[in-house]
């Protein structure tokens, strides 16, 4: 979508304002927020609120490199929000926001790129509620928010879902009835896209290579799971579908299971489908098979202590893993690069190693030291030899967002 489609001109401030970008990244429980110098993307003020809608909430905090948390019990969105708007006017007075950058999870097919939002937009994210309801609903609540409270101020949509709308058919099909599709948009549409972007275009600098000239698989590994296949920089496929519930085993969401599992337990146990559905997508993962915790360090933690059912989580995690980054393998011709990402996939060795280890089919070779150090020393780079790289890269959704934004602003798209 073009600026001028939208009717949009970017506000005009004086130059000697800073010109800011505010990244809002709104979760089901917690909201990330950024605040950039736009152009260059300078990060001068970040954080987290988390823990809303409980008595632990609070609000986190880094600016010049200062850490500080300030207790918010009970917060809802709107609560949280405030204080991240009252935080930034008592350290810039009134922001000079030349716009606000939102992470939405889901676009369906609707978004293939960033889109200025008004009222239709908001609209069609509403009625894409129903396909990733943990994530959609909370988007939108800190959408609303900022219309308030920054109500001159062009905000814009990212997409999680935007960077996959290249798959092909084949890659975004079901093997269902086409009415399914043709009817009610039963398609994958893919999430974690800005991420899988993002440590892409890093994967590329790192291996100071076109990223249109690799092929590569990303593996996003965080609460939220994912692997996608890129070729010629863009998605050829990916392992979470319909909704971000499909492909591997995350947090507490089951990932893949039998199609006919809904109503073999539903006639099982008599709970309806939506009691499945939430058991499927907040108590399965990690915390259902370990039965102590979602938090990957945590269940480490415990394994090696001798608790048998955090092995065993851990084990299934890695092994389920290492199945789907082969079945990624399929929309390539060749791998020149495995890269992991998210809070797992940058900070774990162990699952790092125990995935690479089940690969052994890619020719993948790790270097022990560096892939204990999480590729610090050596500029991300966990691998050796003649095969495919291994790549751990940091991720930066809030980053990524700030750029998109930036771009749409400047109208440089
Ligand atoms: P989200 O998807 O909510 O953004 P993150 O990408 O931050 O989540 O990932 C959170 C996960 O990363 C948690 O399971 C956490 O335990 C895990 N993690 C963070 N650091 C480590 C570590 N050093 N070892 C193992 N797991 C880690």
């Amino acid at each position: 979508m073009t600026r001028d489609s939208q009717c949009f001109s970017p506000p005009a401030f004086p130059d000697r304002l800073p010109r800011m970008i505010l990244v809002i990244n709104s979760g089901s429980s917690s909201i990330k927020f950024a605040l950039y110098e736009s152009p260059n993307q300078k990060l001068t003020l970040g954080g987290i609120a988390e823990s809303l809608h409980t008595p632990q909430s609070v609000l986190k905090h880094r600016f010049h490199q200062i850490d500080e948390t300030t207790p918010l019990p009970h917060a809802d969105h709107q609560t949280a929000l405030e204080q991240i708007i009252t935080l930034l006017r008592s350290k810039f007075g009134e922001p000079a926001l030349t716009g606000i950058g939102h992470r939405v999870v889901h676009g369906g097919d609707f978004f293939g790129k960033p889109t200025l939002i008004g009222k239709q937009v908001v609209q069609k994210i509403e009625t894409l509620c129903e396909l990733a309801p943990l994530h959609n609903p909370a988007n939108l609540l800190g959408i609303r928010a900022m219309q308030t409270l920054f109500p001159g101020v062009p905000q814009f949509a990212v997409f999680d879902t935007a960077f996959h709308q290249t798959m092909p058919p084949k890659a975004f099909r079901y093997a269902v009835p086409e009415a399914f599709y043709r009817d009610h948009g039963v398609r994958r549409y893919g999430a974690h896209g800005t991420s899988h972007e993002f440590v892409a275009n890093r994967a590329a600098e790192i291996l100071e290579r076109p990223l249109a000239e690799l092929q590569l698989i990303t593996v996003h590994l965080g609460n939220g799971c994912s692997a996608c296949a890129i070729r010629d920089g863009r998605s050829a496929d990916t392992t979470m579908g319909f909704t971000p519930q499909e492909g591997m085993m995350m947090g507490t969401r089951s990932g893949d299971v039998d199609p006919t599992l809904h109503h073999y337990l539903a006639t099982k146990t008599g709970e309806s489908l939506e009691a499945i559905t939430q058991k499927l997508t907040r108590e399965s993962g990690l915390l259902g098979v370990s039965e102590l915790t979602n938090d990957c360090r945590e269940l480490e933690l415990r394994a090696n202590a001798g608790h048998e059912k955090a092995r065993f989580a851990l084990e299934l995690f890695c092994y389920r893993a290492a199945k789907h980054v082969l079945g990624m393998a399929a929309a390539l011709s060749r791998l020149d690069a495995l890269v992991f990402t998210g809070g797992i996939g940058e900070n774990s060795p162990f699952i790092r190693r125990t995935i690479v280890g089940h690969l052994a089919m890619l020719g993948l070779n790790l270097v022990p030291a560096a892939n204990e150090s999480n590729g610090q020393h050596t500029n991300g780079q966990i691998s050796t030899g003649d095969g495919p790289s291994v790549l751990v890269v940091k991720t930066d959704e809030e980053l990524a967002i700030a750029r998109q934004t930036a771009d749409l602003v400047s109208g440089g798209q």
